[in-house]
């Protein structure tokens, strides 16, 4: 029909396909950003998106797929194998939504179009709907919960019962450890079956060849650059200068947004979110007695489900919930060894009480999103690079927005953003 226009969904592993179509008419498809608690811990990113299939396609195919009853009105339904989103179920009138980062085009651009953002109220501190305001010079509205009705709410937005920075940041006493003083936050899916700790850095031993979030991999001399040769501890973020000017301690983990296509293929959204942290901060329970386990990971866990997604990646999701939790890239560095090196831990997953964006453990670099150049939908990614950088100015000089430290970038990098009259 010319009139209509096929589009076709799939997971990662491929054992889940759906190709559905939409009239003409109805093209861009209005999309909403949802940041609501159970979409950031299904999903483990900050906010997902879905295509509601018109009536009279065909039922997806849901035999290979888990579902999972995130609510009294919603099924999710998740890839078994791979951890893909495919489909959210409204089980009242059973019509289906595709979540929109499974769609097989090389890209979405005049194909949807982002609206909004809805169910802020959940984030407590905006979450990840400060970083894109605008797509294509579109200002996007901004819902405390459901798009049409309810309140509409300013970018600077905070939940009134979010407790002031002073009172979320961790303490650093000398003379206790961080688990005397419990400098964790949990980190846990929405199901629960996967939960562990991140503890405030300890980078001392950790070390890590740069991820494509700083160095981009397709610049022509990238491939010597991110090897990191000087050990620069890419990873810890907001170096605190100690008493006795002895040493930096630094205080936040780097966290960023990655937009390449194996990270969307794996979730099933465009834009995934990923802390950078060294293994030797996450244990299992909160006397920090259980360390972290690779290979696999943590077998007493047991709903945590590996997938390689590629020969140096291996992701992890949560098969009751479908959650991503862990991407493990293997970037050349000695993992085996008791500090491990450095794992991504998906941000969705953080209950930080300072908000989602987890300001009081993380710092987000709001120079690139990951693999931008791979982004499914263009004008999305363009949106959260410029939205990340005026984030960043609004917010200059605070510990939670990422700076590079180390002598290659003071230098000559053109993506360092120095700290302008900073907090040290
Ligand atoms: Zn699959
Ligand atoms: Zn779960
Ligand atoms: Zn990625």
């Amino acid at each position: 029909m010319a009139d209509s226009k096929e589009l076709t969904s799939s997971c990662f592993c491929g054992r889940s396909t759906y190709t559905f179509s939409v009239p003409t008419s109805s093209l861009p498809l209005d999309l909403r950003l949802c940041s609501c608690d159970i979409s950031r811990r299904t999903s483990g990113t900050l906010f997902t998106s879905y295509i509601t299939v018109p009536a009279g396609n065909p039922e997806p195919d849901l035999s290979t797929l888990t579902a999972y009853e995130s609510s009294s009105i919603l099924t999710r339904h998740f890839c078994s194998t791979c951890g893909t989103h495919m489909f959210l179920e409204y089980r009242a009138d059973e019509h289906f939504e595709v979540a929109s980062g499974t769609l097989q085009l090389e890209s979405t651009d005049g194909i949807v179009d982002y609206k909004d953002h809805i169910w802020i109220e959940d984030t407590l501190d905006g979450g990840a709907s400060q970083f894109v305001t605008h797509i294509n010079d579109k200002c996007l509205s901004r819902y405390l919960r459901k798009a049409g009705e309810s309140e509409q709410i300013p970018v600077e937005w905070n939940h009134p019962s979010r407790p002031p920075a002073s009172e979320t940041e961790f303490k650093k006493e000398e003379g206790y450890t961080a688990v005397e003083l419990r400098n964790y936050i949990y980190a846990h899916c929405h199901c629960r079956g996967v939960g562990m700790y991140i503890w405030v850095p300890n980078h001392e031993l950790a070390t890590s060849p740069y991820p494509d979030l700083l160095i981009p991999f397709n610049l022509p001399d990238a491939e010597e650059k991110r090897q990191n040769h000087e050990d620069v501890k890419w990873f810890g973020q907001s170096r605190k200068q100690y008493k006795d000017n002895a040493y930096m301690q630094p205080t936040r983990h780097l966290a960023g947004l990655c937009a390449c296509k194996s990270c969307r293929r794996a979730s099933g959204f465009e834009i995934t979110a990923w802390a950078f942290v060294p293994t030797s901060c996450i244990t299992l329970d909160g006397g920090s007695n259980v360390g972290f386990q690779r290979k696999p990971f943590w077998p007493d866990m047991t709903t945590l489900k590996e997938y390689r997604s590629s020969e140096a990646t291996t992701r992890a999701f949560c098969g009751t919930c479908g959650a991503t939790v862990f991407c493990d890239v293997d970037r050349g560095e000695q993992k085996d060894g008791p500090w491990g090196g450095i794992i991504d831990v998906a941000v969705g997953l953080f209950a930080s009480k300072s908000g989602t964006r987890a300001e009081n453990m993380l710092a987000w670099w709001p120079n690139r999103v990951s693999f931008a150049e791979e982004a499914l939908n263009k004008g999305l990614v363009k949106g959260l690079e410029e939205g990340m950088r005026a984030w960043a100015e609004r917010n200059k000089g605070e510990d939670y927005v990422a700076v590079m430290e180390g002598p290659e970038w003071e230098k000559d990098n053109p993506m360092v953003q120095k700290r302008v009259g900073g907090s040290e």
